[in-house]
């Protein structure tokens, strides 16, 4: 299968868990997980229509950026990221999906004041409440999100979350739901309503995020095949 076709596949899927959680098709957005897939593979998503690219290691991603293979769509960063390293991603990406802390959220904001910019984010919401995950811990991200208001140079789109890898399929769904009750709540409350992303779902269960109410779904090794590590 081409990335193109799998990406047509997964598209249909995605129409079809939107309604059946009666919504529309055409507001959730597709990022395609790029990570560990060359420059080329990333322009066949891109000509395939992808809504974006996320990449997980700022090396890999500084290095693609200079072999342009992500022009054409929106980048998004959505791996861990070390506040050494905000300087190469801030201004560079759309989107940073994974601000897991207020540390982190600070740096960010004082290197998007440096460049004289507001860079969009999501909060990272941890959960599964996983110690060696990054993100807020439920109870945290109000917290956050307040902190995030009153900083200029970052703006909040919504939330992203990894739920724990060895959950079952309903204990999964659970999680899901549990964030989508997290999004809601501070949407209404802090928010009016703005938010426009909450961000969860990969390849083995974006179907279910979307049903339990993703706009916006990761997905790596649907499109671009099965990664291999060395
Ligand atoms: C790799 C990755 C994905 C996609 O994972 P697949 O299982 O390959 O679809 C999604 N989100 C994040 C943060 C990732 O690192």
């Amino acid at each position: 299968m081409s990335i193109a076709e799998n990406i047509a596949r997964i598209r249909e899927n995605m129409a079809a868990a939107a309604r059946e959680a009666g919504r529309e098709p055409g507001e959730i957005t597709l990022v395609g997980a790029s990570k560990m897939n060359d420059a080329d593979a990333c322009r066949q998503a891109i000509a395939a229509g992808i809504d974006a690219l996320g990449e997980n290691r700022v090396q890999e991603m500084v290095q693609k950026l200079e072999q342009h293979a992500y022009d054409g769509a929106p980048l998004h960063f959505i791996g861990h990221l070390q506040r050494n390293k905000v300087n190469k991603v801030v201004g560079h990406v759309a989107l940073i999906q994974s601000v897991g802390s207020a540390e982190l959220l600070e740096a960010v904001g004082k290197a998007a004041a440096a460049r004289d910019l507001v860079q969009d984010v999501l909060l990272e919401v941890n959960i599964g409440r996983e110690a060696a995950k990054s993100g807020f811990l439920p109870e945290e991200l109000f917290a956050g999100a307040e902190a995030a208001l009153e900083n200029p140079h970052v703006r909040v789109r919504g939330l992203m979350t990894i739920p724990p890898a060895d959950a079952d399929r309903d204990t999964n769904m659970r999680y899901f739901e549990q964030v989508r009750t997290l999004y809601v709540d501070i949407n209404e409350k802090l928010f009016h309503n703005e938010l426009e992303y909450l961000s969860m779902g990969m390849s083995g269960d974006y179907a279910d995020a979307i049903r339990a109410g993703a706009t916006m779904v990761r997905v790596g090794s649907a499109i671009f095949g099965a990664r291999h590590y060395s």
